[in-house]
């Protein structure tokens, strides 16, 4: 009997001390079998019929419309090593040259800025609005017509979805056509996020995915360029393989990079393919969980679709805490206590135009991103956190704010 309640107690303190991640990898079960068969075929090398595979199963999810309404949408997918080889390569698909300018949405992750720097173009960042923390349209056309007056015209524009948050895509899209100037879609952070009833990742004249750890699906490591054509997608593969000219010999008339999915981490992207949609369904079913925690703390703010048209993947769960109605309770103290209680939570990405590296770069905008990054915090948000996890969660939070 009194081992036994040992045993209970043992069990008791391992389950409430494991550590809580602010988003975990999340096997679905067929992962496996997709890589066991890469072994047994012995296509471990790179290329193969995962990559085929798991290519042909992104192109039919981002196909599918979730409105009837929404326009069919005609796309090729290479699967790549990383989100940010995506990035890289549709710039260099865009003809991106060293000098030219190519314009970011400051508030994001550095992978979205990094690449531009790779091909020796300036980034110009830009401030985010209100709604969707995204790319503001109006400070996006001032910096254009700035720019122009200045004598270089933007090569490309980079917007973000963050946090699995559509931007504001009619209004995005629209400036980019009436400028003339390249979208390239970063929808890292989107998959199965939608925008008036189509998906995230079709929006632009280039769109990319990650399969990093912590995204909403992982290969272990991976991403992917969305092309409108068959040709843009040939031309990325070629250079994703090394540029190797058609010869019996290595033959070379272009610079070629490394950045070609495998095989195996293929394999693993064609299990999680398989419960996308579910996850995507626990991770949306977390932000209600937050949305009912925080319903009665009025000095909380939580980050939610603006209207019908938006429907978020909601990646991350974030909020914004308002510190002079908390009694002094911020981002920080929040993320302290859970930090106490062995649960991870994050500040805001730190806008682009703040960080060291890019701070001589020329930055439209005001104070939004930069208050948002002061305010905000990211919560636990992975598919696979359990009730128990949950309610740790929910006692530390209430615990902070005296609920
Ligand atoms: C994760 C991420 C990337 C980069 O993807 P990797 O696969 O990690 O290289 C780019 N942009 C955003 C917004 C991201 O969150």
């Amino acid at each position: 009997m009194k081992a036994l309640s040992m045993l209970y107690k043992a069990l008791f303190i391992t389950m409430s001390t494991s550590k809580i991640y602010l988003s975990s990898p999340h096997m679905g079960g067929s992962e496996q079998e997709f890589v066991n068969e890469a072994f047994a075929t012995n296509w471990i090398a790179p290329l193969g019929p995962n990559v085929t595979g798991f290519e042909e199963d992104i192109k039919k999810y981002l196909q599918k419309n979730t409105d009837f309404n929404a326009p069919q949408q005609e796309i090729e997918v290479a699967a790549l090593s990383s989100g940010t080889a995506a990035l890289h390569l549709a710039l260099i698909l865009l003809d991106v040259q060293p000098g030219d300018e190519v314009i970011c949405q400051s508030l994001t992750f550095s992978a979205s800025a990094n690449p531009i720097v790779y091909v020796g173009a300036t980034p110009v960042f830009i401030d985010s609005e209100e709604e969707t923390w995204n790319m503001c349209p109006i400070h996006l056309e001032a910096a254009i017509v700035d720019r122009i007056a200045k004598g270089k015209k933007p090569k490309a524009i980079i917007g973000v979805h963050l946090y699995g948050m559509p931007f504001q895509v009619e209004k995005i899209v629209a400036i980019a056509k009436k400028y003339e100037i390249a979208l390239v879609e970063d929808s890292a952070e989107a998959l199965g996020s939608t925008y008036n009833g189509q998906k995230c990742g079709t929006f632009g004249d280039l769109s990319i995915l990650s399969f990093n750890g912590n995204k909403i699906i992982t290969t272990s490591g991976g991403g992917a360029l969305i092309t409108k054509t068959k040709a843009q997608k040939d031309k990325a593969v070629f250079l994703a393989t090394q540029a190797r000219d058609q010869a019996p010999h290595y033959e070379h008339s272009e610079i070629g990079y490394n950045y070609r999915m495998s095989n195996v981490c293929a394999g693993i992207g064609r299990g999680q393919m398989q419960v996308l949609d579910a996850h995507v369904a626990l991770r949306r079913k977390n932000n209600f969980f937050y949305t009912q925690l925080f319903k009665n703390i009025n000095s909380v703010r939580i980050f939610m679709e603006p209207n019908k048209t938006y429907v978020s993947n909601h990646w991350l769960s974030c909020i914004v805490i308002d510190k002079k109605m908390s009694n002094g309770i911020g981002p920080t103290e929040v993320r302290l206590a859970l930090e106490k209680e062995n649960i991870e939570s994050r500040p805001l990405w730190k806008p682009m135009h703040l960080q060291p590296i890019f701070k001589d770069a020329p930055y439209y905008g005001s104070r939004v991103a930069e208050n948002l990054f002061h305010n905000g915090l990211c919560l636990p948000s992975a598919s696979n956190l359990t009730s128990a996890d949950l309610h740790r969660i929910e006692k530390t939070i209430r615990h902070c704010f005296n609920n």
